[in-house]
């Protein structure tokens, strides 16, 4: 049984592209209540995964979990920064949603910067570092991004940005978002030919 429905768009993006493999690190950011964690532990058995929300979330057997944390708080910034050692992530997901003000062009803007705000925890380049001593954590050469956003105005410059760092920017739209939803998804393995799908 997942805590949330949206376990079952992941599931159906992993169908596809099939990027949770059994030794995964995988970071979750905007994990609550944690269902994509609660797949993230079936897939990957024999890997690290890590969540990470504002909210407080109860534990998954297989996860580790940073309640009560805000990703674009440094202090938050550098504790995912201790839990991952070192380890290079494979899979970045960000299902994170902020506090809908009802005005979908906000929103989008809103949602799109929390993106860049994961985007930037590991590519950074050094003018930019926040943090001492370097990015919060580095993507693996074949790590996946895959992060939602309301489709708006600035999709266009976000996926932009994001390709002067990966080679693949696929936008999908799970069937299991509500057929109103303006939700996108982008999943971005490195260096392999550029491909998009994206179902009505
Ligand atoms: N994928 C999750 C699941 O399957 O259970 C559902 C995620 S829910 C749609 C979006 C989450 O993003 C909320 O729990 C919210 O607290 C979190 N969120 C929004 N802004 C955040 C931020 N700045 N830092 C961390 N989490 C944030």
């Amino acid at each position: 049984n997942y805590r949330a429905r949206s376990a079952f768009k992941l599931l159906e993006i992993d169908e596809k592209f099939k990027f949770l493999r059994k030794d995964s690190t995988i970071i979750d950011i905007g994990c609550a209540p944690g269902s994509w964690l609660q797949v993230c532990t079936q897939k990957s058995t024999n890997g690290y995964i890590l969540g990470v929300d504002l909210q407080n979330v109860l534990p998954i057997p297989g996860a580790e979990i940073l309640s009560l944390s805000d990703v674009t708080n440094l202090e938050v910034q550098r504790r995912i920064r201790e839990k991952l050692q070192n380890r290079k992530v494979d899979v970045v997901l960000s299902d994170m949603a902020p506090n809908p003000t009802g005005d979908n062009a906000t929103d989008h803007l809103r949602l799109i910067e929390l993106c860049r705000t994961v985007f930037r925890l590991f590519s950074g380049n050094e003018k930019e570092k926040e943090m001492e001593g370097g990015n919060a954590f580095e993507i693996s050469k074949n790590g996946v991004f895959l992060c939602k956003i309301w489709d708006g105005s600035s999709r266009a410059k976000f996926l932009s940005e994001l390709s002067s760092h990966f080679s693949t920017i696929r936008t999908v739209k799970p069937i299991a978002c509500r057929d109103n939803s303006a939700e996108l998804f982008f999943d971005m393995p490195w260096r392999t030919a550029v491909k998009v799908a994206l179902a009505a």
